[in-house]
Parts: C-alpha cells; structure tokens; sequence
C-alpha cells in the first residue's frame, strides 16, 4: 500500500486526546495514516514574525507530523484574507460579504507555493497526496509544475457554488485550472459535484464522460461526491455515557419538565443563528401553549472574532436573542439560552440525547456534521426530531429530518411545531432511517471510498 500524505491548514494534536475528543475527520485521518504510515502536513497554528524555516517533524509511530509556522502577513493575507474573506463567503453564497483584492489573492497564491515547495522535498514517487479544503486549492498544480507525478486527491469540506456565483470570483478561471491538476476532486453532495461539471462544461468547455472522467485544460481527472460521515458508533456509544454526567444531570434539573430545543454551531454567518431565532420567535407568537413549556439552548462557540462580519453577526444575534427573551421570558423562565462558548463532544453528545428537538438551519452548509451527531446520539425508545435546512449537505442524506427552507421563518416555526408534538411511533420510524444511513457511510467508509477511488484513477504507474 502506497505511503499517505495528508495536507490540511491544520494538522491535528500529534498526542491523541480520549476517544470523541477531536473531529471524526482528524480521527479518520489519524487511521489511515496509522495503517500505512505517512506524513501530516499543514500550519501549526503559529503566526510569527520571521521567514518560514524548515518544517517541524516529530514522529509518532508511522506518522510524520510536520508543520510550519506562518508570518503575521500571510496570516492577513492568505487566511483571514482571501480563505476566509473571499473564498468562504462566496462559496456559502455571500457575495455582499465576500471581499475582492489582488494583495489577499497574492497572499493566497504565495502561501500555496510557500507550502507546496516545503512539502516536495519529504515526498516519495509512490506516495498518494491527499489535500483538504479551501485553503489549499492550488497545491496539485504548484507541486506538478515542480515536477511531481504522484496521485494527488482534493476533498472539499465547503460547498461547491453555482455556476453564476462563481463566476463573480475575478480569479475563477485560474482557480478552477489549478484544481484539474489533482486526479481525483471530492465534494461533499452530488448538487455540489453538478455545480462543479456545469463550471467545466459552460464556462471552461470541456467534457464529462459517463464515468465521470472530465477532460479540460488538457487534463483529465475524476470528480464525484463523498459525503463526509462521522464516528457514528463511537459518538453514539458516548452519547449514552454522557447521559449519566454531571453536566446533564445538572441540565436536566435546570429544565425541570419542559422540553429542550437545542442548536450547535460556530458563530459563523452560514448557519443561519439569526433566522432560527426569528423562527423561534414565531413560535413562541403563533403557538402560545409553548410559551413556559419549551427552552431553546443555542450553543455558539466563537469563531474567526478577527473578521469584521462575524463581529456585526455576533452583534446582531445577541440583540436578537435578547429580543426575543425581553418580549417573552417570565420571572421563572428564559425561553432562550444563549451561551457563547464551546463544550467537548462528549457533554454535547449528552445534551443532544436529551434534547426534543434539534435545530440545524444553516443557510448553507458543505455537510453539517452537528445533525449526523444530534442522529446518532438519539435514543431508540424516545428519540428527538431533527429539524434540518434543505441547504445542509446533511439534508441529501438525512431523509427522515423535517426538512425546511431557512429563510422561511414562518415554515421553519411551523416545523418546531411539528417536532414537538411528533409522536412517538413517527419520530421511531424517522430516526431509524436516518441511523441507518449515518451507520451505513460513517467517516471510515467515506475515508476508504475516497482513498480507493484515488488509487484507482489519475496516471497508472
Ligand atoms: N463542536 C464542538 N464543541 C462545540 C461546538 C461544536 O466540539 O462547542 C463540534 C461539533 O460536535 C462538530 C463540529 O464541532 O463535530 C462542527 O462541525 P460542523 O460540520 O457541524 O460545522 P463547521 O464548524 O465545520 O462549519
């Protein structure tokens, strides 16, 4: 089996924490790189004020971790600017929030091949490449031009856009070429994976074959759809211990007999915090038997608090919130907990369990993995409903959720509603079909699937 190396912006803890401590990606990458030794490569999440040295290496059995560090201007430039001011909201479809100039796109192109020119000299001609997201959209092209001819895999983790929004980027065209130096493209969803062919067939004329095979640039690669999965058994199995914890007992008590509504995610503007709390409102307005019945606890860790738009987001949410709790809360109940902070996977896990119903609306999202979570950490005699936005690359997967359109605030109140009247035999039947398919493509198949159709395509040696 060939040798792996794994890019990402950051690279995981070389020590592993306890089991459900870190994302099911750094787990699974974690593996496969265990089985057939490799090297993980990315930013070691250090902004210096020096020139980049040689990366750091420390070994830990088969795996190579290495990281460089990164100066203050290329943090600017290359992340806070062009990935995360540029790249993230226009691919999430924010092109009023998305910000274009030639200085972060320089930033971005310097630190592909600042990366990339570390990165050649530790790789070996059997190895197999595999790049994650964003961040690293340029990497295949930068490496070929250098010479090297391993198999080189790209997932991304982020949505793929439509055609029109794309083309808003000034740089699509270079972007797009770059990306056809890998062999193998994953996105997330089949509707991402079309955005992406209709790119290649309208805008850069080239042509997808039956097998999915694109020729274009004069490059031939492959691009398909692997929806990224969790540890399902493993969050599954810690959502029951963690029922037993201090922490939900303590939460329990807190509710006494009202029912929970609960809603995790970074305070990103994606996920649509703004718009579920209007929902909420409504709720609360047009069905009044709810009101001192039912809490809503919005978890928000803070994320990416030195981009300007999360700052006003925040700002906008809070006033929202507080709203909402000044026109309806009574002296013995607050309809909304609003907590802007994070908990480890294992207190959430617990707290989905014991949750009615789950909120995942973003506006868009390249997967969601909260509402595969909030699945698979329901219990089968009295599971909780999942109420999830039909723009979650989850909701591709996730049939038995009540789906909705986030911008609907009115049909998104309506389906609390529905979620927390739901009776016990439908809400059985609906988290059955979901389990199964978390439990089916769980992060170890999507891990393999990806890493054989790798193997298999691109250039045979
Ligand atoms: N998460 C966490 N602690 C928190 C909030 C979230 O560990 O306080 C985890 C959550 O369990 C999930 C991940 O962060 O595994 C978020 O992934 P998701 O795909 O939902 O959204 P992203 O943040 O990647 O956009």
């Amino acid at each position: 089996m060939s040798r792996l190396v794994v890019v990402s912006n950051r690279v995981a803890a070389v020590k592993q924490s306890r089991p459900g401590a870190e994302g099911g990606l750094a787990v699974a990458v974690r593996a496969a790189l265990r089985a057939r030794g490799g090297i993980w490569f990315g930013w070691s999440g250090k902004v210096l004020e020096r020139d980049y040295g040689q990366p750091t290496l420390t070994q830990a059995g088969k795996i190579t971790y290495a990281t460089i560090d990164m100066t203050q201007r290329d943090y600017d430039e290359y992340y806070v600017g062009f990935a995360n001011s540029t790249l993230w909201p226009l691919f999430h479809y924010r092109l009023d929030l998305a910000e274009f100039a030639q200085r972060t796109w320089a930033g971005y192109q310097r630190v592909n091949t600042l990366f990339a020119h570390r990165l050649q000299p530790m790789l070996e001609d059997t190895d197999v490449v595999w790049v994650h997201d964003y961040h690293f959209l340029l990497l295949a092209e930068i490496l070929r031009s250098a010479g090297c001819k391993q198999k080189m895999g790209f997932f991304l983790h982020i949505p793929w856009p439509s055609l029109e929004v794309l083309l808003a980027l000034p740089q699509h065209r270079e972007i797009v070429k770059a990306l056809c130096a890998y062999d193998l493209l994953g996105f997330q969803t089949v509707d991402h994976l079309h955005c992406f062919q209709d790119y290649i067939r309208r805008e850069a004329g080239g042509e997808i074959g039956d097998d999915g095979t694109i020729k274009v640039f004069g490059r031939a690669l492959k691009a398909q759809a692997f929806p990224i999965g969790i540890d399902t058994e493993m969050f599954a199995q810690m959502a029951v211990e963690s029922e037993d914890s201090k922490q939900v007992h303590r939460l329990l008590e807190s509710l006494g007999k009202r029912d929970l509504m609960i809603g995790v995610d970074r305070l990103d503007y994606s996920k649509g915090l703004i718009k579920r709390v209007e929902a909420f409102e409504h709720l609360l307005a047009a069905y009044p038997d709810n009101r001192g019945k039912v809490v809503f606890l919005q978890i928000n860790p803070p994320s990416r608090s030195d981009v300007a738009d999360y700052i006003d987001m925040k700002r906008e949410l809070e006033a929202t919130a507080g709203h909402v709790n000044g026109t309806f809360a009574e002296y013995d109940w607050m309809p909304i907990r609003y907590l802007n902070k994070s908990f480890s996977r294992r207190v959430l896990s617990g707290f989905f369990r014991v949750s009615r119903v789950g909120l995942v609306t973003p506006l868009r999202d390249g997967m969601n993995l909260v509402a595969k979570e909030f699945v698979a950490a329901q219990s089968e005699k009295d599971p909780g409903v999942l109420v999830l936005s039909r723009f979650a690359g989850a909701a591709r997967e996730l049939d038995g959720a009540l789906i909705v359109n986030p911008y609907d605030v009115e049909g998104v109140a309506e389906r609390m509603q529905e979620a927390l009247t739901m009776p016990l035999g439908a809400r059985q039947e609906r988290w059955r079909s979901m389990y199964k398919s978390i439990a089916e493509n769980d992060v170890t198949a999507w891990r393999e699937n990806f890493l054989q159709t790798l193997q298999k395509s691109g250039r045979t040696r």
